[in-house]
C-alpha cells in the first residue's frame, strides 16, 4: 500500500465528491493519507473528511505561510489549542513562501518560528512548505533551540540544497508530480536523497503528474509519480512502496498504515 503523505482532498475543489476521491485512491493502491491543514477556514472540512476514514487518514495542524496575516497572533493561538487536543500527527503545513507575496515576510518568519517551537514542545514532526525561501527557513532554524524533524514537502531544490538542509537535521523530502514534468531536473536529485528519505505525495488538488498534468490532481494519481520514481531509481515498484511507507511510519510514528 502506498501512502500519500501530503494531500488536500478536503478542499472545495473536491466538492461534492470528497469521499469518492478518497475511495478512488484506495482502489488505486494508495491506502493511507496525511491531510495537512491550510488555515482556520479549512480546519472544519479537514476534520469532517478525516473522521469518515479512521485509521486511514492522519492530520497535521498548522498555518500555511501564504495565509499568515496581520491577525497572526490570534490565528496561531487557535492553531496551538487545536494542536494540544492531541489528535494531530504533525505540525503543518508551515514554512515560508516568497514566490507569491513577500509583503508579510517578517510575519511569515515569526509564524514559522513559533510553530516550530510548538512542534518541538509536543515532539511532533513538521511539514515544511518552502518556496523561494530556503535561506529564510534556515535562518529561522538558526534561532531555534531544538529543530524538529520533518519533511520538505513538494521539494523542488537541487543536490546542493539537499546537502545544505542535511546540515540542520535528518530531513525527509516530499516528491510529487513535479518530478514527472519534462522541464524539471528534480529527477537528478533523487539518488542524492535516496530511497530511505523519500516521501511520496500528490499535493492534491495541485501539481498533477504526467499523464494527468493540468488536471485537478487527486491522490489516486500518485501511482504515476510512484511508477516514474521507481523507474528512474531502477528499483521494483513494490520496493519503492515498502521503502516510502516505512519512511512515512518512521517520521510520523503511525502503525496504522500497513
Ligand atoms: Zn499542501
Amino acid at each position: 500500500m502506498f501512502v500519500d503523505s501530503h494531500t488536500h482532498l478536503y478542499l472545495e475543489e473536491f466538492d461534492p465528491d470528497k469521499t469518492a476521491a478518497v475511495k478512488r485512491a484506495i482502489d488505486a493502491g494508495v491506502g493511507h493519507f496525511m491531510f495537512p491543514n491550510v488555515d482556520l477556514t479549512t480546519l472544519g472540512p479537514m476534520k469532517d473528511l478525516a473522521e469518515k476514514f479512521p485509521g486511514v487518514v492522519d492530520m497535521a495542524i498548522g498555518l500555511h505561510p501564504t495565509e499568515v496575516g496581520p491577525d497572526r497572533e490570534s490565528q496561531l493561538q487557535i492553531i496551538r489549542s487545536e494542536a494540544l487536543t492531541g489528535r494531530y500527527r504533525a505540525i503543518g503545513e508551515i514554512g515560508m513562501d516568497l514566490y507569491w507575496d513577500s509583503t508579510f515576510v517578517n510575519e511569515q518568519k515569526e509564524a514559522f518560528r513559533q510553530q516550530c517551537q510548538l512542534a518541538a514542545e509536543l515532539k511532533l514532526p513538521i511539514i515544511i512548505h518552502c518556496r523561494e525561501a530556503l535561506n529564510e527557513i534556515l535562518e529561522v532554524f538558526d534561532t531555534l533551540d531544538v529543530i524538529p524533524q520533518g519533511v520538505f514537502h513538494s521539494f523542488g531544490g537541487t543536490i546542493d540544497d539537499v546537502k545544505r538542509i542535511r546540515t540542520y537535521g535528518d530531513f525527509y523530502f516530499g516528491i510529487n508530480g513535479i518530478v514527472t514534468f519534462k522541464n524539471s531536473k528534480l529527477r537528478e536529485v533523487l539518488p542524492e536523497i535516496s530511497g530511505d528519505r523519500i516521501l511520496l505525495e500528490t499535493d492534491s488538488p495541485y501539481l498533477a503528474p504526467v499523464p494527468m498534468r493540468g488536471k485537478r490532481n487527486e491522490s489516486a494519481y500518485m501511482i504515476h509519480t510512484a511508477a516514474y520514481v521507481a523507474d528512474y531509481l531502477d528499483i521494483p515498484i513494490h520496493d519503492l512502496e515498502a521503502l516510502t511507507t516505512d519512511n512515512y511510519r518512521r517520521l510520523f510514528g503511525t502503525d496504522s498504515c500497513r
